[in-house]
């Protein structure tokens, strides 16, 4: 009979498992172990939800078999089984969620263990079986069809006999060859091991006929061996579990296995609500974004069970866009197994679970924050953006449950700073909360305003993520503090009468303003003077609800093409500076050059702010000229 060939995706894992590059070989069982719990879920929720299936859990179970002599082990379920299109289609391409990079050849050795602790599905039983059959039939159906293959040149399916629904899987284990020992999958001991270590808490009972020495009938002192048949697994879910009874290694390693993350999570939250809808959670934030985490392709959700039994994968109604990093599990008994997935989501007792996480999930964080300032910090590094969108995402809904978990970077020690601890030290008369905006904090702090702010004795928050000042609009204040823009027009360092004395010489020179923003036409609303600049010779300010980061920020997003969103410019120029002379001099000589000095400086102004020059050439024309 011909061999159906693999996808090329699935050749590749294929080839890789043969070669057996794994060091942990052992997680082929864990793999199947879990592959038939979820074939017997599928059958037990089908139980639940369709009436026509009647179905006792009771007889819901794994079993695993050994026959040493022939080299064989299996693991048979009596789930929902797979139909002939269902062999192929499954078992000849690789799984669609097995989230696999294959840029990996092999050579690296620590690459490959990362690789080694996905889920990398049925395939891995290549690594110590060179023969595998796959018999199955699938629930309602009376045909069975057995899947073999012995490796990359492909694989068959054939009909075949079988009581009952369900799937046996059974492997010719390898020979053991030189250093590389396979016998060992056949030792029931070493495979009972293996099911505690990795699959303890699956929720179907795992089987294995076990040798059991017992007391001879009728004769007493005298022993004989029988076969028992012993369940190898508690079946207790780990979140079930008290939180005092699960070790840190039992948390990574279901974290591991559940959700493909190779490093260890950043916090583990596990905890039970009581009351109306009682339910247990057992929830992880990661180290980092997974890759796809800032893409259109994440989604955001936890897995929820009703009693032990899965009911949907990725619930995202349990947790709020900005906690959307965090992966877990919920499972309440409380909920109806019988509402369909779809009515899900309006339900009322989901709606409050999911207001218990996220208040779970917030307070978890404001302690880490507390007790572990550096944790918390790495973990703001990856996921602190989210906080501030969801600041700023529906109309500031949720501002008051993130506002104190949000931190930017503050000027004093280029540390991250909460906006509590920027106003608990605020110096004395200090009215408002600084803020300063550019590409990165450090650029942010170059920024001649920023000096001068800083040079008054305030510490300024730089801000360099598009989100940040959007956020801090939304949060409007903090603690009865305002929030202020250094590049803000109205931005005020100035005495009483340092004000008084430049609003006059501002009403002086107003017509050379004229002349000057004539010469730059739209680009900017107003031209003056300024006191707050020290030796710097110009900078950008605006004036109006719009800032010239947002203007940036704005000036991206696709949907403010037509009709762009504007900032309200104004060119501000150091009185103190001697450039400022000069243009006094060219108002009174030379109005031309004026206009070009204008524009020469406007051009400064904004690579100053971190902008781009509107016309290049133009710019490096003029410059050239004033320098020769
Ligand atoms: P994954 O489990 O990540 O989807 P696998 O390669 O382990 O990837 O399995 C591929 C698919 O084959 C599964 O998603 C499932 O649909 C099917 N499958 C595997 N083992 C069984 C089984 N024992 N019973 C029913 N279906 C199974």
């Amino acid at each position: 009979m011909a061999k159906k060939q693999f996808k090329t995706e699935s050749k590749k894992l294929l080839d890789m498992m043969i070669n057996s590059i794994y060091t942990h070989k052992e997680i082929f069982l864990r793999e199947l172990l879990s592959n038939a719990s979820d074939a017997v879920d599928k059958l037990y929720y089908l139980s639940l939800t369709d009436g026509g299936v009647s179905l006792s859990k009771d007889s819901l179970e794994i079993r695993i078999s050994v026959d040493k002599d022939k080299r064989l082990l299996a693991v048979e379920d009596n789930g929902i089984g797979m139909t002939k299109d269902e062999l192929e289609n499954n078992l000849g391409t690789i799984a669609k969620s097995g989230s696999f990079d294959f840029k990996n050849d092999g050579e690296n050795k620590e690459d490959v263990d990362i690789i080694g602790q996905f889920g990398v599905g049925f395939y891995s039983a290549f690594m110590v079986s060179d023969n595998i059959s796959v018999l199955s039939r699938a629930y309602g159906s009376d045909e069975a069809y057995e899947w073999r293959s012995s490796g990359v040149d492909g694989y068959t399916v054939v009909p075949a006999q079988k009581d009952g629904c369900g799937t046996v899987i059974t492997l010719h284990i390898k020979e053991d060859e030189g250093e590389e020992k396979y016998s060992e999958f056949l030792d029931k001991y070493r495979l009972r091991a293996l099911v505690k270590k990795y699959s303890d808490y699956l929720r179907y009972p795992i089987k294995m006929e076990m040798e059991k020495s017992v007391p001879k009938e009728g004769k007493e002192g005298e022993y004989e061996t029988v076969n028992e048949l012993e369940t190898l697994n508690s079946m207790i879910p780990i979140w079930k579990k008290q939180p005092s009874e699960c070790t840190e290694e039992e948390y990574q390693g279901f974290y591991r296995e559940k959700f493909f993350d190779y490093e260890p999570p950043l916090k583990v939250i596990h905890s039970k609500f009581e009351g109306l809808t009682s339910c247990d959670i057992l929830l992880f934030i990661p180290k980092r974004p997974p890759f796809d985490y800032y893409t259109k392709d994440f989604e955001k959700g936890l897995s929820l069970y009703s009693s032990g039994v899965l009911i949907t994968d990725k619930c995202a109604e349990l947790l709020p866009d900005y906690f959307s990093f965090v992966r877990g599990v919920a499972d309440s008994s409380d909920l109806s197994l019988n509402i369909s997935r779809e009515t899900l989501q309006q339900d009322a007792q989901l709606k409050g679970i999911a207001k218990n996480i996220e208040r779970k999930i917030k307070n978890e964080l404001a302690s880490l924050l507390e007790n572990d300032r550096e944790k918390y910090e790495q973990f703001f590094k990856a996921f602190g953006i989210q906080l501030k969108y969801g600041v700023y995402s529906d109309y500031g809904m949720h501002k008051d449950t993130l506002k104190d978990l949000i931190m930017f970077v503050s000027s004093a020690e280029k540390k991250y700073v909460t906006l509590k601890e920027y106003v608990s030290r605020m110096k004395e008369g200090q009215k408002s909360i600084y803020y300063a905006v550019g590409e990165s904090a450090d650029k942010a702090d170059m920024l001649p305003q920023t000096e001068a702010v800083k040079e008054s004795g305030c510490e300024v928050l730089l801000l360099s993520d598009d989100v940040d000042e959007f956020a801090l609009r939304v949060l409007g204040g903090y603690d009865e503090k305002e929030f202020v823009n250094v590049c803000d027009s109205s931005l005020d360092l100035l005495s009483d009468e340092e004000k008084k004395d430049l609003e006059a010489e501002n009403k002086q020179y107003e017509d050379m303003f004229k002349c000057m923003k004539e010469a730059l036409g739209d680009s900017v609303h107003i031209v003056r003077f300024t006191r707050s600049l020290k030796n710097h010779p110009v900078c950008l300010t605006s004036e109006g609800e719009v800032s010239l980061g947002m203007e940036k920020v704005l000036e991206k997003m696709p949907e403010n093409g037509a009709n762009p969103v504007k900032a309200q410019t104004v060119l501000e120029i150091n009185e103190s500076h001697p450039i400022s002379q000069k243009l006094r001099e060219l108002y009174g000589s030379d109005r031309e050059k004026l206009a070009d000095y204008a524009k020469v400086l406007y051009a400064q102004a904004r690579l100053i702010g971190g902008m781009s020059v509107d016309d290049p050439t133009e710019f490096s024309k003029l410059v050239c000229d004033m320098i020769s």
